[in-house]
């Protein structure tokens, strides 16, 4: 007989989902309300101006999309580019090959440029494929690449684009709530999201937000956007301003209001503060591993302190730790994806689940496996 599920209750610190807060949890239980109705939409309203705030930006355009990261992703790609058109794509790690796919099943052709996985994006690099292909129309790149846990610096790829006449793709699944994400100082064009990292929200949903400029383009395509669900122009029927709100899909009415809560948890943290927590824990479980004499595979300067990535010591069998973790300690920590597969552990310290406890429980269970 098929029996109710009942989830063991596991610390989730690797690349995501991280742990859901219990406030999270419990705004998922409140009663199913219709999706147009005035009370609903009001809810709509405050967390579209929510997600403003932690997106930093003035953008309009900006919503959630009911479906997970990779959708915001495709709702970037399938409506800023046609058949024919051409994107620079900077790849350090699964993301960027994951746009890379999106690009292509828009028609369009895929410039790359590569970085080794573990460092950042090189804006020199960039530059030159800028030079090399004027005809370009967008510049795509993870701000936080969660594969390898280097944050890129978005303002100045941003720039570089923008001075090119090139609208941004800019992947913030893992940054928004753990590092700043200032879409309106960086000039990024097309932004999203992830609701299962530092938000430590349900996964499902995914926030995007669109500049004038990338509206703009959007408005004057010559083809419809091959996406019927992801078609901007018609979500804005839903989720727009001033506009009576029309019937586009069913929303997904718990998620949502789960949304709003994890977006208010934020705004009474404050953003900066919120930054600042992750540092703080980061610092102080990077100072544990190393003290544990291991160490970790992105230069300082560009570590994501939410995404903390270790190599695996000589000898060691990585998969064999982390099952180990799961199974007496109910902790879940992150394998290594590509070319990092098997060389190192992904030790994720995002959103609820970034905090003192967690750090020295990790660094614990850890040092009782390694032993
Ligand atoms: N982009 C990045 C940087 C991610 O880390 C992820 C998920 O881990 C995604 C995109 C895709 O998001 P999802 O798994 O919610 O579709």
């Amino acid at each position: 007989m098929t029996q109710v599920f009942n989830p063991p209750v596991r610390t989730l610190m690797g690349p995501g989902p991280a742990d859901v807060n219990p406030r999270i949890l419990s705004a998922l239980a409140r009663p199913t309300i219709g999706h147009l109705d005035p009370e609903f939409v009001r809810m709509m309203d405050e967390v579209k101006r929510m997600l403003q705030s932690a997106f930093q930006t003035k953008n309009a355009l900006t919503l959630p999309i009911s479906a997970p990261g990779s959708a915001g992703m495709e709702a970037c790609f399938v409506n800023l580019l046609e058949a024919g058109d051409k994107a620079i794509v900077c790849q350090n790690g699964v993301f960027g090959g994951r746009m890379k796919e999106n690009v292509e099943r828009c028609g369009a052709t895929a410039i790359m440029v590569e970085d080794d996985w573990g460092k950042p994006v090189d804006p020199n690099k960039l530059e030159a494929a800028l030079q090399a292909n004027p005809d370009a129309k967008v510049v795509a790149f993870v701000h936080a690449e969660t594969s390898t846990g280097v944050q890129s610096d978005a303002e100045t790829l941003c720039r570089l684009a923008a001075a090119h006449d090139c609208l941004t793709i800019v992947d913030c699944v893992t940054s928004v709530g753990g590092t700043e994400v200032a879409i309106d100082r960086w000039g990024a064009d097309a932004v999203y999201s992830g609701t299962q990292k530092c938000l430590s929200c349900v996964p499902g949903i995914s926030p995007v937000s669109f500049s004038d400029k990338a509206v703009a383009a959007i408005n004057a395509r010559s083809t419809k956007v091959q996406s019927w669900f992801l078609d901007m122009g018609l979500v804005m029927g839903y989720w727009g301003e001033n506009t009576k709100r029309a019937y586009h899909h069913t929303a997904p009415v718990n998620t949502l209001y789960s949304l709003h809560e994890a977006l208010l948890i934020l705004e009474e943290e404050g953003l900066e503060n919120a930054w600042a927590r992750h540092r703080e824990h980061h610092t102080a479980l990077v100072a544990g591993l190393e003290a544990m004499g291991l160490s970790m595979v992105v230069d300082a300067d560009c570590r994501l302190p939410q995404l903390n990535v270790v190599s695996v010591p000589a000898g060691v069998d990585e998969a064999a730790v982390r099952a180990t973790l799961l199974a007496d300690y109910n902790l879940e920590i992150g394998a290594g994806l590509g070319p990092l597969a098997g060389k190192v552990w992904r030790i994720g310290l995002m959103g609820f689940a970034c905090n003192k406890t967690n750090v020295l429980f990790c660094l614990g269970s850890l040092e009782q496996v390694l032993r």
